[in-house]
């Protein structure tokens, strides 16, 4: 392997941004520059410490460089402190390249709330400009544009200089993408669809001239089955009628003040989908009562998307009918209506164009009408196809119906295929072969490789107790009781903080809820915490540690200390996984796993939908302790299933697992380990 040599090729790579490639780091160059050469697609399952993000970009850089059309980067990221590392990337790469070359010009942004600083929340309007006449705004927002692409600049301080310069920082930076080489930005700029069609063309962007960066490619399958996930129930009809009210009103008073009646098409449409609404309102809660009462409190059903579309097709008819009578008996007013128009279409168009003032809080940033449209777009497209999934539950003051998109595949296989090309790049997209699937990458332009850590095994060994598990029909308070004393032992016998990780809140709670651990003080997160608490974490534990106190850190997989947190400075000594966080049985994952084993075989069902995401969020939590060559970490997995074969397998093949049969095993452990290996 090239990577074992570090001499190997450093002319080789011009937009590198070390002095020194690192181990492992050659390789993924190599193979991203292979693959986008062709327009293909690279999926790097590369481990933390390859140095991923500056050989994705040295890869991309080199062939957008020699390509005649000049391709954008989109650096797709979901983590702000990673805008940080790429800006410091391109910066190093500026002062590397020296005269040899141009400087690369990169625009950082992030969501339009987290840049609006100043909007009025009465009346909703923005106020940043108030302080520029308008004359010399156009000057200004230039001057700023050119501050933005003179040299690398992290978002804020853009958002800092557009303040003092009173222009709109959003729209300066969106302004300044076309000029760019790198943009760096959310995944929805690309995999949400709304986001992408309002954001990409106006910021200059084609999608067919881009090469697509996806930073921790493993959150990709998810993030776009969530953006297509909506909600139906009773009240958002009645909402969603309330607003098409409201729209219709002011369409009608715009009519009036012009003369020139602009959109008489579009108000009769929206008065047309007024009335639909209004009877499908009456429609869905009988709806919701009949699905009320198939099933129990604390169950939930699936929705037959054909009953949910004759709902809406007798709200039409009934409509339909009523106004073609009341047309018929005013005979000159009467138009025939043309049998093929798409009643679906007409909705789901008329109800996204509904523009009115939302409350400012999250739950309602999207007009209800908006999200009816959503769902019955959903339906045009994925109606017929066993993709999408509506699911039912009774749960809350009126129950609800949420609708599923099963297969993130069917929208970013063919962004994917649109693209000039992709590295889709984390350290647990293990294996790549099933996120190749179920992204959908184009088979025969995909490459695929896991990259080896450059961390000696011997600095993380993980250790799996053969005594304890959570299985279900297994759990009891002496099972917790023995939990507890691995925990126990491991404090007794370990250096620095420790972070434990559990399935859920509600076994957080159970095991470690309310026990004192000796020689440690417990923080335990919170479903409450903000961002700002969660900012907070790695500072404390390294003043705790500078003032000789050990911290016993409480989690959960996939929730915010476990995923996308830099624990840097080896300030964690372990890390503890206890049990396996498979997800509950649910209609929706029975759904899921039908759906994976049709397109992929049932041989990969069970693996792509429970095993593999469970034991990839335990290799996420594992891998936070250990960020730089100088860490070292115990890894304890608590749960003897992580030694069976079907759990296994789901490891990468060269992680070795130690075992012990008991707390005085790990304790012994534990204490040979922190002896013999210590932090650099
Ligand atoms: S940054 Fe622009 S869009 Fe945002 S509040 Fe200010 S003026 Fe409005």
């Amino acid at each position: 392997m090239a990577g074992n040599n570090p001499d190997i090729g450093i002319d080789e790579f011009p937009f590198l941004a070390h002095d020194k490639p690192r181990p492992g780091q050659i390789d993924m160059i190599r193979e991203c520059r292979e693959s986008l050469r062709n327009k293909g697609h690279h999926i790097a399952a590369a481990p933390t410490g390859i140095g991923k993000t500056a050989a994705s970009i040295a890869a991309a850089l080199e062939v957008a460089m020699n390509t005649s059309t000049k391709p954008h980067i989109l650096f797709l990221t979901g983590r702000q402190s990673q805008h940080k590392i790429v800006i410091e990337t391109v910066r190093k790469i500026n002062s590397r390249l020296g005269n040899t070359h141009r400087d690369i010009k990169v625009v950082d942004i992030i969501g339009r709330e987290s840049m609006c600083e100043v909007v009025d929340i009465q009346t909703g309007r923005c106020l940043c400009e108030q302080g520029s006449s308008e004359s010399a705004r156009a000057r200004l927002k230039e001057d700023v544009r050119n501050y933005i692409l003179q040299e690398p600049r992290h978002v804020f301080d853009i958002v800092e200089k557009s303040k003092t310069f009173g222009v709109c920082a959003w729209q300066t930076c969106r302004s300044a993408v076309k000029d760019c080489d790198i943009l760096v930005c959310d995944y929805n700029h690309v995999f949400a669809e709304q986001v992408r069609e309002n954001s990409l063309p106006s910021m200059g962007v084609s999608l067919q001239n881009s090469i697509i960066i996806v930073d921790e490619a493993h959150n990709l399958p998810d993030r776009i089955r969530m953006s297509m996930e909506r909600v139906i129930t009773p009240i958002i009809v009645r909402n969603a009628a309330m607003e098409l009210e409201e729209f219709m009103g002011s369409l009608e008073n715009i009519a009036m003040r012009s003369s020139s009646n602009s959109s008489p098409q579009l108000l009769e449409d929206v008065s047309w989908a007024f009335e639909v609404i209004k009877l499908l309102r009456v429609k869905m809660a009988n709806y919701f009562k009949t699905l009320h009462e198939k099933v129990n409190e604390d169950e939930e059903s699936i929705v037959k998307i054909d009953d949910f579309t004759k709902l809406i097709h007798a709200a039409c008819n009934e409509y339909e009918g009523v106004s073609g009578q009341m047309k018929l008996d005013s005979e000159n007013d009467f138009q025939a209506k043309s049998p093929t128009q798409n009643r679906f279409e007409k909705l789901a168009y008329t109800l996204s164009q509904v523009s009115v003032e939302v409350e400012d809080d999250e739950d309602s940033s999207e007009p209800d009408a908006h999200r009816i449209s959503h769902i019955v777009e959903s339906i045009i497209r994925f109606g017929n196809t066993t993709a999408l999934c509506m699911v039912f539950s009774p749960k809350g003051k009126e129950g609800k119906i949420t609708t599923h998109l099963l297969d993130p595949g069917i929208l970013s296989g063919p962004l994917f295929s649109k693209s000039a090309g992709s590295i889709l790049m984390s350290g647990t997209l293990h294996p790549p072969s099933m996120y190749a699937d179920i992204l959908a990458l184009p088979k025969n332009l995909t490459t695929k490789t896991s990259y080896v850590s450059p961390f000696a095994g011997e600095r993380r060994p993980v250790l799996v107790a053969r005594d304890v598990t959570t299985k279900y029909n297994q759990r009891s308070e002496d099972m917790w009781n023995k939990i507890r004393a691995h925990i126990q032992a491991l404090i007794e016998h370990s250096e620095d903080h420790i972070a434990v990780f559990c399935p859920s809140y509600r076994l957080l709670d159970e095991i470690l809820g309310g026990i004192f651990f000796s020689g440690v003080t417990k923080i335990t997160e919170s479903r409450d915490w903000v961002k700002d608490d969660i900012d907070r974490v790695v500072a404390k534990l390294k003043n705790e540690r500078k003032n000789g106190n050990r911290v016993l850190l409480c989690g959960v997989f996939g929730a915010r200390l476990s995923e996308g947190i830099d624990y840097d400075d080896g300030v964690l000594g372990s890390v503890v996984c206890i049990g396996i966080p498979n997800p509950p049985p649910s209609v929706l994952s029975d759904s899921l796993k039908e759906y994976i084993s049709d397109k992929f075989g049932s041989q990969n069902a069970w693996r792509y939908t429970v095993t593999q995401p469970a034991i990839n969020a335990i290799l996420q939590a594992m891998g936070r302790p250990i960020r730089s060559v100088e860490d070292r970490a115990l890894i304890l997995l608590l749960d003897n299933r992580n030694d069976n074969r079907i759990y296994r397998e789901c490891y990468p093949h060269a992680m070795k697992m130690n075992t012990s049969n008991d707390p005085n095993s790990t304790k012994a452990f534990a204490k040979r380990f922190f002896r013999r290996v210590k932090r650099v």
